[in-house]
């Protein structure tokens, strides 16, 4: 029987996360896990990479032989032909050579994508977009990406950074943006947004449960504090959830009338924990898009959870 099994590799700026998965279906055999440290040397991380590589092999408790490839997906830009990582904010790399040593090290191919690409190829074969040709998934973090299924295919863009709809401009004179632009869609509804509204409420003398579980150095929350104030009826959280959703209904709207898509897959801490911000944006889309379109469009959570960086980038080996 021919072997179906790939490892996974979801490289993020806090970890490294590793699996073997059964490629045929969708099945995480196994996993590993580590720590990404901020700004590491070049040749720590490929180290790391190779730990948790062979961490998820052992694991798995299969031989290496009947393994097919690797395949990586990064948190940062990409040249997907050459298997470079060309700029990684969040890992502290760039022009950062991943796919050629490792296919050298365990002399099987080795693919590099993005994070959000490689999650999108996991909800298209095994999660919300099965059997959808054309939809866009969706992520919500600490920012905004999304990933494009065009005729059953990733849509890439002539440099390879289609999807980049967490930097729509929605307010031209609005809060500035890492990527040096002002009022991008990402500074209005990501999870960062609603922490740094929940600051300015705070500090305006604005009470909220949720004071202490600030982390002061990166301006976050998590979801499930979010989740949780929610439910507990606190106002001031509540209310900047509420804005963020409305704002991110308005970045998918633009994406429903522009795009057409069947579906919109929608992924994301934010929006697994903190069903409010869900409801709220699915609202906000039915009332800002154009008709015809929208009557076509259903909108679903993504399924794959935290695996589906994971099961993406084993994707990446066919
Ligand atoms: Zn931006």
């Amino acid at each position: 029987m021919a072997d179906n099994y790939a490892i996974g590799i979801d490289f993020g700026g806090t970890k490294v996360l590793a699996g073997v998965v059964n490629t045929k279906t969708g099945e995480l055999v196994a996993t590993s896990k580590k720590k990404t440290k901020q700004a590491g040397e070049q040749q720590q991380l490929m180290r790391r990479l190779s730990i948790v590589i062979d961490g998820a092999i052992e694991e798995a408790g299969i031989d290496a032989s009947r393994i097919k490839g690797i395949g990586i997906g990064v948190a940062g830009m990409v040249d997907r032909e050459k298997g470079i990582l060309l700029s990684g904010v969040n890992i502290g790399a760039n022009n950062l050579k991943i796919a050629e040593p490792l296919a050298e090290q365990y002399g099987i191919p080795v693919k590099l994508g993005n994070d959000v690409e490689v999650a999108t190829l996991g909800e298209l074969h095994f999660g919300a977009g099965k059997k959808c040709d054309n939809f866009v998934c969706v992520f919500v973090g600490t920012g905004i990406g999304s990933g494009i299924i065009s005729n059953g295919a990733i849509y890439y863009g002539s440099t390879g950074t289609a999807g980049e709809i967490g930097h729509t401009v929605l307010f031209p004179n609005g809060r500035p943006c890492n990527c040096g632009a002002y009022g991008c869609l990402e500074t209005y509804a990501s999870r960062m947004a609603i922490a740094r509204q929940v600051v300015a409420g705070i500090k305006r003398g604005q009470k909220t449960s949720v004071a202490a579980e600030i982390d002061e150095t990166k301006g976050l929350l998590r979801s499930r504090t979010l989740a949780q104030a929610v439910e507990t009826g606190d106002p001031l959280v509540t209310r900047c959830v509420i804005d963020a959703a409305k704002h991110l209904g308005t970045g998918l709207a633009t994406i429903v009338n522009f795009l057409n898509p069947e579906r919109i897959i929608l992924g994301g801490g934010l929006v697994e924990e903190v069903g409010l911000y869900y409801d709220v944006a699915v609202q906000e889309v039915g009332q800002l898009c154009l008709p015809i379109p929208g009557s076509a469009l259903n909108i679903k959570k993504a399924k794959l959870g935290d695996f589906a960086g994971i099961i993406g980038a084993a994707m990446l080996v066919q």
